[in-house]
Order: C-alpha cells, then sequence, then structure tokens
C-alpha cells in the first residue's frame, strides 16, 4: 500500500471529517443506525490508519534505499501490534471475569457491518454462536441499555438460542450483558452466562458493568496509542503500557509500578504520585523519585492555591516550561513545603477515576527542557488507565466486604469459606486444638433436578442447608462450597468425637419429608470426614481427604459418612 499521493490523503481526510460527523451526530438507538454507526467508525478507523502509514512514509528516511519489502514489514509490525493490544484487552476482561466467579463463561462480540450483525471475538468457553444476525433483539436491547441486562433462558427460549450453540437448557441459565462503547457509539458488547442464576451475586452486575467500561476505555486507548505510534520513539515501548491493565488488586503494587513506567518513559527531575482524600480535601503523597529534600512519600498536603490543586481541581494537564511566570503566585504543592524555584518546567495529570479524580502525576525538571506533546499524550494515558485500576481495587474490596454469604442458602461462600477455613487453622494451631471437615455432597441430585424441577431442587439446597446449621454448634462453619457440595468446619474436636453429629446429619437429611405435588420425595447425602493435623496441616489437602472420603461413602451407595484413612502402603516383597 503506497499513499504518499497528497490528493489521495487529502480526499481521505474529507471522508474522515464527515464520517466524523456522521458519528457525532445523535441519532435513535436501533439496529439500523448502530450498523451505520459502526460503518462509520470503521470507516473513521481504516482512514486514521492510511493516514498513519502515510505519514510512515512521508517521513524523511536516512536511508533511501530502504526497500518497498521493508516498509511492508513495518505496516505489518503495526497492524500485529494493534491486533495484539485487542488481544491483551480481551484476555484481561476474560481473567476479571473468571476472577468475579470461577463458573461465569463469557463472550465479547463486536458489530460486523459487512455481515450486517455481530461476530463473535473470543469466548471462555465454545458456548456462543460464532455469529448473530444484526436483528438479534437480545444484543440490540444490550447495546442500547446502558445499564447491564440480566436475562433468563427460561423467559427467552428462541431467542436465546440464536445467541448460543445447541444444547438442552434448564431454564435456569442467566445472562448479563453490557455493551462496549467507541466514542461514545456501541459496538459491541460482553456477555456472561452461568448455569444458575442463585450464583449471581448482587454486585456482580456493577462488576460487570465496570467491564463494559474497562474494555471502552482501552478501545480509547488503543485509539490514543494510534497517535503515539506516529513517534517512533514510544513506538518500541509503548507495548509495555499495556502491561498496567493486568488487574493488579495492590495499590502499592500499582504505584511501585507506575514509576518504574514512568522512570523508562520520561526523563525528569523529579516525580511525585499522590492519591486525593476527597473527605479532607488533601493529597496523600505515595510515591517520589527524584529530588526529594521538599517532599517525601506519607506526607499530606492540602489543595488550596498549589499547582497540584489546580490539576485536580480543574481537572485537567497542566503543561509549562515557566511556571513562576504563567502561574505567577501559585505554590508547588501548598504553602508548607519548601519551593524549589529550580523547578520551572512542568508536566501534571490527574488521574481520573470514574465518578471524579483520584489523584496525580506530576513530573518536573530543572532547567528550560520542556516536556513534548508526546509526553503530555503519553502521561494522559497513564492517567486514565491508572485510575480505571484504582476503581477496580476498590470495587473487588467493596466486593470482598459484602459477597461473604450464597444467595440461595445464606451460608459463607466458597471464598468466605477458603478465608475462614485458613483463620480456623491458625487459630487451632495457636491453641493446639484439633479440628474437623466435613465434605457433603447430595445424592443423585441431577436426577433429582430433572424429574422435580430446579425450583424443587433449590428448595432441597435450602431445607439441607438449614439441616445442616441447626446440627452444629454456633461456633461451627457452614459453607456451600459449590452447586450441591457443602463443607462444615467442627472446631476442636476429633473425628471419632464428632462422628455422630455428621450421622445426625446425615439422617435428618433422609427422613426429611420432602413434598412435591402430594408425591413425598426422600433425598439423601453422603459425607467425608478428615482431620486436622492428623491428616493433613493444609486447608486444600484436609478438603481434598473429606472429599475423597465422601465418594467412599458414594461408592458404597450413598446416605452415610466415612472418615478418611490413608491406604496402607503395599506389602512389600518378602524374602
Ligand atoms: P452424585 O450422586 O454422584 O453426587 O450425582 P449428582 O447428580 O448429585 O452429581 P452431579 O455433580 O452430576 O450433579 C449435580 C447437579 O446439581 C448438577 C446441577 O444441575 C445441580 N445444581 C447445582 N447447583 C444448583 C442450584 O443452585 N440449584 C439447583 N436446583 N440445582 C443445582
Ligand atoms: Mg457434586
Ligand atoms: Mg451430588
Amino acid at each position: 500500500m503506497t499513499f504518499s499521493n497528497k490528493s489521495i490523503l487529502t480526499s481521505l481526510l474529507v471522508v474522515g471529517a464527515l464520517v466524523l460527523a456522521l458519528v457525532l451526530y445523535p441519532v435513535e438507538a436501533g439496529f439500523g443506525f448502530q450498523l451505520l454507526r459502526g460503518l462509520v467508525l470503521v470507516g473513521v478507523l481504516v482512514v486514521i490508519l492510511l493516514i498513519t502509514y502515510s505519514r510512515y512514509q512521508e517521513r524523511p528516511r536516512e536511508n533511501q534505499e530502504e526497500s518497498a519489502a521493508s516498509i511492508q514489514l513495518e505496516e505489518k509490525a503495526f497492524l500485529n501490534e494493534l491486533k495484539s493490544h485487542f488481544k491483551e484487552l480481551i484476555d484481561s476482561v476474560f481473567r476479571a471475569v473468571k476472577a468475579i466467579h470461577p463458573d461465569y463463561v463469557t463472550g465479547i462480540y463486536m458489530i460486523d457491518p459487512d455481515q450486517k450483525g455481530f461476530t463473535l471475538q473470543e469466548a471462555t468457553r465454545p458456548l456462543f454462536r460464532k455469529f448473530v444476525s444484526g436483528h438479534n433483539d437480545i444484543l440490540n436491547s444490550i447495546l442500547n441499555t446502558e445499564d447491564v441486562l440480566l436475562l433468563q433462558e427460561s423467559d427467552l427460549r428462541e431467542k436465546w438460542n440464536l445467541i448460543f450453540e445447541p444444547q438442552t437448557w434448564r431454564g435456569s441459565e442467566c445472562l448479563m450483558g453490557v455493551r462496549i462503547l467507541y466514542k461514545q457509539t456501541p459496538i459491541g458488547c460482553i456477555l456472561t452466562t452461568i448455569d444458575h442464576f442463585s450464583k449471581i451475586d448482587s454486585r456482580d452486575r456493577e462488576l460487570l458493568k465496570n467491564m463494559g467500561e474497562f474494555f471502552s476505555l482501552g478501545m480509547s486507548k488503543i485509539e490514543k496509542i494510534e497517535q503515539l505510534l506516529s513517534d517512533n520513539y514510544y513506538h518500541s515501548r509503548i507495548a509495555s503500557l499495556f502491561d498496567v491493565l493486568e488487574i493488579t488488586s495492590n495499590e502499592k503494587d500499582l504505584f511501585e509500578m507506575v514509576l518504574r513506567m514512568c522512570r523508562s518513559f520520561f526523563s525528569y527531575d523529579k516525580l511525585t504520585i499522590a492519591t486525593l482524600d476527597p473527605y479532607e480535601n488533601n493529597l496523600l503523597i505515595r510515591s517520589v523519585d527524584g529530588v526529594d529534600s521538599d517532599i517525601q512519600v506519607g506526607k499530606t498536603v492540602p489543595l488550596d492555591h498549589s499547582m497540584a490543586g489546580l490539576i485536580l481541581q480543574e481537572s485537567k494537564t497542566v503543561l509549562t516550561a515557566n511556571r513562576s511566570q504563567e502561574f505567577p503566585g501559585m505554590t508547588r504543592f501548598g504553602k508548607e513545603i519548601p519551593e524549589e524555584d529550580e523547578f520551572q518546567v512542568l508536566l501534571g495529570i490527574p488521574i481520573t477515576g470514574r465518578k471524579r479524580n483520584l489523584g496525580l502525576i506530576m513530573m518536573e525538571r530543572k532547567g528550560h527542557r520542556p516536556f513534548s506533546l508526546s509526553d503530555r499524550h503519553l502521561m494522559e494515558l497513564m492517567g486514565a488507565t491508572i485510575g480505571s485500576i484504582l476503581n477496580w481495587i476498590d470495587e473487588y474490596q467493596r466486593m470482598k466486604r459484602s459477597s461473604i454469604h450464597d444467595g440461595l442458602t445464606g451460608l459463607l461462600n466458597h471464598n468466605a469459606l477458603m478465608d475462614r477455613f485458613h483463620e480456623e487453622i491458625e487459630r487451632a494451631v495457636r491453641f493446639n486444638h484439633r479440628l474437623v471437615t466435613i465434605v457433603l455432597d447430595l445424592d443423585k441430585f441431577k436426577r433429582l433436578n430433572d424429574t422435580y424441577g430446579h425450583l424443587f431442587g433449590d428448595q432441597v439446597l435450602k431445607a439441607v442447608s438449614m439441616i445442616m446449621k441447626n446440627n452444629v454448634r454456633n461456633i461451627d462453619v457452614v459453607a456451600r462450597y459449590g452447586g450441591e457440595e457443602f463443607v462444615i468446619i467442627l472446631v476442636n474436636t476429633t473425628v471419632e468425637t464428632s462422628l455422630p453429629v455428621a450421622q445426625r446429619i446425615i439422617t435428618k437429611i433422609s427422613e426429611y419429608p420432602f413434598e412435591k405435588d402430594g408425591e413425598s420425595i426422600r433425598v439423601t447425602i453422603s459425607a467425608g470426614m478428615a482431620e486436622f493435623p492428623r491428616h493433613s496441616d493444609q486447608v486444600r489437602s484436609l478438603i481434598e481427604k473429606a472429599d475423597q472420603a465422601m465418594y467412599q461413602s458414594k461408592a458404597k451407595g450413598g446416605n452415610q459418612v466415612t472418615i478418611f484413612q490413608e491406604e496402607k502402603p503395599a506389602a512389600v516383597g518378602t524374602k
């Protein structure tokens, strides 16, 4: 491809401007318009790409002999880079959704104007159809809804089957969809599905909404990256920026990573990263690199009449090569911090969160060498990225605090159980106590569901949970480990002493008078027990060993409990 011809470039620019106007022009929702917009967007992207290519061509080259082959190689590398950014973006979304709930299956669809529909970009499991028609109501509603759309298979049936590959459905399956925006226009969606609605925590919707925003933000980053790619210096290093998209769960690690990246991208005499305390209206200094005689990590500074305050209160980038002249009477970090007049060159950006500014990054130089426009672009990109990650950290922490209980049974959920188990083991070690774990799994539960329906299955799960809870002490722990599997921790006891407790639970469940349409139904459960530290001192292997014992109960016909026993070592050959 050669686009050195100026007239082609000019007409492309005109077309670009026209289509941009179309994109920005407000239109009614509806697939026709979405498709048009999608087309237009692709047009804009192509124009941007072409212009970028032509700039590559026009740039004076040291070596005029450079062959067409090497230009093609450069173009190829450039396209590959864009593709790999997109792939990384998808992967980070998949990782994040898996972290929300391991049973979630996710797929990402993008509008495909050529085929008048939506094409699947990628999915964590092969559940979704590769292509969905542009007339599909479900995807269109998702594209036209700001919030996360929650849908259930039993309410949709045929429409549902247009999105999913053929398979048998129970009716309890749920789908959550959130749209992806590019320049404020829906261009695709993230679909997340799970086999049973009770597994969806109320926080999940909020998290998925975040995912949509995260992805949209990522798309705009890809666009910014196109701008930056015209600058050779950044070209080679930009890939590492995407490492930041990793969802880290620790603020300290994040700031360290940002500092390392700034060090490799920019040259400065001082770098300051600070977060905002919105209640106190002051800044907490989180990282300082370079000169640190004036301000140190851990210090809090007020916002008023300072450059830092200006960046945050007006939520804008400040780029200056002559601070005292451009901003007379302003301090850098407030009156309490000693002024360093040598610092005249400054680039400061807000770290932007979803609802408010979360902090800032400020780079300063002595002397007169100003920061460039590319520096500014890259810094703004980092500010938005860090903001989205900080939002994530915040969300994760809130989620961890609020989702301890399983929605259907009210028992502790899987994650909460694992946390609690570790705590109980630590306590047992401290007091030199023993502890028993029981793994329980309902017998032939699938058949029960298939015969009497899932609502009945849910009732059974609730009743069984209640029986377990009512037959242990308050200090013991009862959790829903998975679908129809439970784990009980009995503290300060042994398997021999607590065997009657397990037996009582099993008997009570088998005697519970379940009933459906006048028919009385018996439900049984199998259990296995293991003891800390006799069988293991590790949480995972204690559960595994109790699980093995539980399977022995099943093998013996179910409706019973088995205590874990190491297999006797095979007899060693004798003489
Ligand atoms: P086994 O005796 O070997 O344990 O057989 P099983 O049928 O109980 O075991 P399997 O693991 O094959 O099936 C478990 C079933 O539990 C599959 C799934 O449909 C059902 N299930 C999981 N979670 C829920 C839920 O929240 N509600 C209902 N109603 N059913 C659920
Ligand atoms: Mg099971
Ligand atoms: Mg079972």
